[in-house]
C-alpha cells in the first residue's frame, strides 16, 4: 500500500538551479561549488546534486562521511568533500570511499599522511575559532606529502555589516599566500555578497540555493524552492468568544470559519508559528490561530467559503519573512522539515 501523505513539500527544481546560477554570476571569475551537508539542508541531497551537477556545479560540501557515501553513486566521487574531515575511526573507510576530506587540525593531517596522504583540502581558521588548522599551529612542512587542492577558511558574520569580515578576509589571505594549494576558498552565500575580494577561487553557497537570503543585497533575486503544503480535514464555525487549540492561545473575536489542516511540528512546521503564521488559501493570506500542534494548525479561512475538506493548501514559508514570523533561523526552517512530509519535485 502507498498512501499519500497530508502533508508535502512541493520543490521547485528549476528555482534551485537559477538559484545556483545567481550565485554563480555573482561570483565572477570564481567557480561555484554546493553545500549539500544535512541532506542538502533538509530537501533531499540525492534530489538536489544531480540538478546542480547538469547545472555545471562540480564541488559539492557535506558534513559527514556518510553524506558523501549517500550521494557518491551520483557523480564522481572526487567532486565530494567532506567538511568535518577525518577522525581515527573512519580515515580508513574514507579513503576507501574517495571523497576528499576537508582536514581540519594537524592531528587531522598526521592521520591522513598515515593513511597514504593524497589529494585533500585544508580548512584554516581566520577568526572563526570553530573548526580550521589555527594561524599559530601552521608550521613549514605541516603539508608535506599532501597534495593539497581546496584551502579554505568559514566567515563567521558574512550576513552581517561587520568588521570581522575584514579582518577575517586579511588573516586569511596572509595565511594563505604564505601555503601551497591549487585553489582558496572563502565565501558562503552571504560571503559572496560582500564582493570579489572575497571570492577567491570558488565559492561555497548553501542556503541562498535553496531559497534563502542571507545578505540583504540578495533578497530580491533568490526564488523560493521549499513549499509546504497540507490538506484541510476539517471546517468548522467557531463562535464569538470560543477558544481554539492547545492551551487557548486564540479567542476568537467574532464568529468565524476556521479549517484545520494536516502539518504540525512533527513536519517541521514549528510552533514558533502559533498565531503567527499563515496559509495561502486560494490566494488570500490567512492566518494560523491557535498553537500549531503535533500534526495539525488551525486557520481562519472566513474569507474563503468555497473552501473544503481534501483540498490543499500552501504554508507560507517564504524563508526570510517565515522566518522574522517565526524568531527561527533560516537554516533551521530548512533543516528542521521531517521526512514525514512527502518530498515531490517540479
Ligand atoms: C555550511 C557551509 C557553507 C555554506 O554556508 P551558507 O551560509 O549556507 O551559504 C560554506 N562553507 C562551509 C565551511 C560550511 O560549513
Amino acid at each position: 500500500m502507498n498512501f499519500p501523505a497530508p502533508s508535502r513539500l512541493r520543490l521547485d527544481g528549476a528555482a534551485l538551479v537559477a538559484n545556483w546560477k545567481i550565485m554563480a554570476r555573482l561570483s565572477g571569475s570564481a567557480a561555484t561549488g554546493a553545500a549539500v551537508k544535512a541532506n542538502a539542508y533538509g530537501l533531499g541531497a540525492r534530489d538536489v546534486v544531480p540538478r546542480l551537477w547538469a547545472a555545471g556545479c562540480r564541488d559539492f560540501f557535506v558534513a559527514h562521511w556518510g553524506e558523501a557515501e549517500e550521494i557518491a553513486d551520483l557523480i564522481p566521487v572526487q567532486h565530494i568533500a567532506v567538511l568535518n574531515g577525518v577522525c581515527r575511526d573512519d580515515v580508513r573507510q574514507a579513503a576507501v570511499l574517495g571523497a576528499v576530506p576537508v582536514l581540519n587540525t594537524p592531528s587531522q593531517i598526521a592521520l591522513w599522511r598515515a593513511a597514504g596522504g593524497g589529494r585533500c583540502h585544508v580548512m584554516i581558521d581566520s577568526g572563526m575559532n570553530r573548526l580550521g588548522v589555527g594561524a599559530e599551529q601552521l608550521h613549514d612542512g605541516l603539508f608535506d606529502g599532501l597534495d593539497v587542492d581546496i584551502l579554505m577558511s568559514h566567515l563567521a558574520s558574512a550576513d552581517e555589516q561587520s568588521p570581522q569580515n575584514a579582518m577575517q578576509l586579511e588573516r586569511y589571505r596572509r595565511i594563505s599566500e604564505g601555503l601551497t594549494c591549487k585553489r582558496r576558498s572563502l565565501a558562503n552565500s552571504a560571503g559572496i555578497a560582500l564582493g570579489p575580494d572575497y571570492h577567491f577561487d570558488l565559492t561555497r553557497p548553501g542556503l541562498a540555493l535553496y531559497g534563502g537570503v542571507a545578505h540583504s543585497t540578495l533578497g530580491d533575486s533568490i526564488r523560493q524552492v521549499v513549499l509546504p503544503q497540507a490538506r484541510v480535514l476539517q471546517t468548522r464555525k467557531v463562535a464569538s468568544g470560543a477558544m481554539v487549540g492547545y492551551n487557548a492561545t486564540y479567542i476568537a473575536e467574532h464568529e468565524m470559519t476556521t479549517a484545520t489542516m494536516a502539518i504540525g511540528y512533527a513536519d517541521g512546521y514549528y510552533r514558533a508559528f502559533s498565531n503567527r503564521g499563515f496559509v495561502c488559501v486560494k490566494g488570500i493570506d490567512c492566518p494560523i490561530v491557535g498553537r500549531v500542534s503535533m500534526d495539525l494548525i488551525t486557520v481562519d479561512v472566513t474569507s474563503i467559503p468555497s473552501l473544503s475538506e481534501g483540498d490543499w493548501c500552501d504554508i507560507h514559508f517564504e524563508l526570510p519573512s517565515a522566518s522574522h514570523i517565526s524568531g527561527v533561523s533560516q537554516y533551521e526552517l530548512l533543516t528542521g522539515l521531517s521526512h514525514r512530509a512527502e518530498r515531490y519535485w517540479i
